[in-house]
């Protein structure tokens, strides 16, 4: 996932749109169990400091994730903010750099990084494919979001179920 400098590289206090279109790449979202169901549309707005090239812009798109009471995988569509600063690896040296920032040579600069980046941090720590999920039933594994089963289910604290034992 590229953006092309060379226009607004001669336009300091300039700035220009790029919208991006790719397909993402599953492998990213293995960690999850997940997949991309639609591609990645990144909008950004890039503007020319002089000595820098500050961006913000949203990154969309649409992933598969299981959900991790019920295990069905649901949809989970992703809009979130981006904001990269890039600069140029010719001017890098004299000014105060962080780590954050992109160094690009020539007039391309690849955000997949950064981009993959806001996706992932968009991802719930536990996602759910609602949130009243009501999960697998411990005992049958019936899913109870479809059905109800007659199980007696015993709502033991994990903290207590040692003591049971003794
Ligand atoms: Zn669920
Ligand atoms: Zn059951």
């Amino acid at each position: 996932m590229q953006i092309n400098l060379s226009r607004l590289k001669l336009q300091p206090q300039g700035s220009e749109s790029f919208y991006l279109e790719e397909q993402g790449s599953d492998y990213i979202l293995e960690g999850a169990g997940g997949k991309f169901l639609d591609t990645v549309v990144v909008e950004l707005l890039v503007e020319n400091t002089g000595r820098m090239y500050l961006a913000r812009g949203t990154v969309k798109t649409r992933l598969s994730l299981p959900c991790s009471r019920c295990l069905m995988d649901f949809s989970l569509p992703i809009h979130t903010d981006i904001e990269l600063a890039m600069g140029s690896a010719s001017k890098a040296s004299d000014s105060e750099e962080d780590d954050e920032t992109i160094i690009f040579y020539g007039d391309l600069v690849d955000v997949s990084t950064p981009v993959f980046g806001a996706i992932f941090m968009a991802i719930p720590i536990i996602p759910l494919c609602q949130t009243d999920c009501r999960g697998l039933c411990p005992v049958c594994g019936i899913d109870q979001n479809q059905g109800n089963c007659s199980c007696i289910k015993q709502e033991i604290d994990p903290r207590w179920e040692k003591l049971k034992n003794l």
